[in-house]
């Protein structure tokens, strides 16, 4: 008989099966968590040490540490979007990560650091390059990702075999403190199903990864809401290939950052395209299981009739699926609230036979609110069982560039309105 044909290649969406566990979720509270700042060093704040006042704390930052010791991946909060946080320098425990998202093999992760001595230890000569320094000591810790040269002490599977790797020092206190207890750094990308809306609750990690990591640590909301900018300052010019919790606006006022420019918005590079790493072309990303219908328009709108316009559009696209013969029971809309009304999260209207449920994101003019609550609106319209959302798009500036982007990729289908 014929030997069995086996394929040494293994197809990039089939890691080992994850075994089922009890996910265990455990509350922290961010007030009880203190960073004091090291005298004398001209980067006291990026290396300042944790003090975790209360035991309760205490005991769940242990926990955690425990599990992440044993080669566990762990739910974090982070202040961009929830984390799925494992040893960076353990390839086993790194592989745990892809497996309970069932992430894409070939999409690198961003390895967090909890001070700069500790990125030091894996920098090759324990060396950071010069341009990134006045930037760090700026944005750090925060949500911004910076792309640094690789070394052998961090396994290929956390950078793809690529050269560099991605580096975050997060400002969240928990992620702050857990990566400085554990002595080592964590790779954390969004503990959501791959290709489903990031989380910015711990309910949400626990609806997508329950049964698959034995811990979520709960800090409550994240409070930038979408995940970190990731910045190559490496290239000339410098640029932004992913944008994210720190503007675009904020970063050009920096040294060496005037000629900063943003991928695929200012440039696009053929080799670039081609990498794994490019954010968001080669998979699906942010999807709700609802189809997502996303109007866009200019920046330059006329606030006036924007929101009479975006009302008009989506219910003459609405009435266009249903002549088509799709049924629409439920239908929801996701929008910004109007300058000078009060923000209300949900309203629900019936009207003949189908369901209508309204969640505003922010108030227009604020887009870091609409940054806040635009992942959370998507996840609960899909948790009502909507069949189509209606997204209102917003002018791509300050945090409204990484919320467009995000909005892009969770579309179907994408309606320009041009200049309102
Ligand atoms: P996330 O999916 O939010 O965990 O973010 C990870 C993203 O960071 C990847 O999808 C890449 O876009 C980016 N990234 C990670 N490592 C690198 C790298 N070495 N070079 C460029 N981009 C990277
Ligand atoms: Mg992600």
């Amino acid at each position: 008989m014929r030997p069995a044909l086996l394929s040494s290649r293994r197809s990039l969406h089939f890691w080992p099966r994850v075994s089922v566990m009890n996910t265990k979720v455990l509350p922290v509270d961010i007030t009880h968590f203190r960073f004091q700042a090291q005298p004398d060093d001209e980067f006291g704040v990026q290396n300042a040490k944790p003090v975790i006042t209360k035991e309760t704390d205490q005991t769940a930052i242990l926990e955690a540490v425990r599990e992440l010791k044993a080669g566990q991946a762990v739910g974090i909060p982070t202040e961009t979007v929830y984390g799925l946080a494992a040893n960076a320098l353990q390839e086993d425990a790194v592989a745990k990560i892809f497996a309970a998202k069932n992430r894409p093999a070939d999409n690198p992760l961003i390895v967090h650091v909890s001070s700069l001595d500790m990125l030091k230890t894996f920098m090759p000569d324990n060396t950071i390059p010069p341009v990134y320094l006045p930037i760090i000591k700026k944005l750090w810790p925060g949500p911004l990702t910076i792309i640094l040269p690789s070394s052998p002490m961090i396994p290929s599977t956390v950078t793809c075999s690529q050269p560099t790797v991605a580096v975050r020092f997060p400002s969240h206190p928990v992620a702050r403190a857990l990566i400085d207890a554990c002595g080592f750094p964590l790779a954390a990308p969004s503990a959501n199903s791959s290709g489903k809306p990031s989380p910015t609750l711990a309910s949400h990690v626990f609806h997508d990864l329950q049964g698959k990591i034995p811990l979520i640590l709960d800090g409550g909301p994240c409070d930038v809401g979408v995940e970190s900018t990731v910045l190559d300052a490496l290239r000339t010019p410098p640029a932004i290939l992913r944008p994210g919790g720190i503007t675009y606006e904020s970063l050009l006022s920096l040294p060496h950052m005037n000629k900063l420019q943003v991928y695929r918005k200012h440039f696009v590079d053929e080799a670039l395209e081609q990498a794994p790493t490019t954010p968001g072309m080669k998979y699906r990303h942010y999807s709700p299981d609802a189809k997502v219908v996303l109007f866009e328009h200019s920046d330059k709108v006329s606030e006036t009739t924007v929101h009479e316009v975006f009302e008009t559009k989506w219910k003459s696209e609405l009435a266009g699926f249903q002549k088509a013969g799709v049924t629409v029971r439920k239908v929801g809309v996701l929008q910004t609230t109007p300058e000078g009304e009060a923000c209300h999260w949900e309203q629900v209207q019936s009207k003949d036979g189908v369901e209508y449920i309204e969640i505003q994101m922010g108030r227009r003019g604020h887009p870091e609110e609409v940054a806040r609550g635009m992942f959370k609106g998507l996840r609960e319209l899909d948790s009502r069982g909507v069949d189509l959302i209606f997204v209102q798009g917003i002018p791509e500036l300050h945090e409204g560039m990484a919320v467009m982007n995000r909005l892009r990729k969770a579309a179907s289908k994408i309606i320009d309105l041009g200049e309102l």
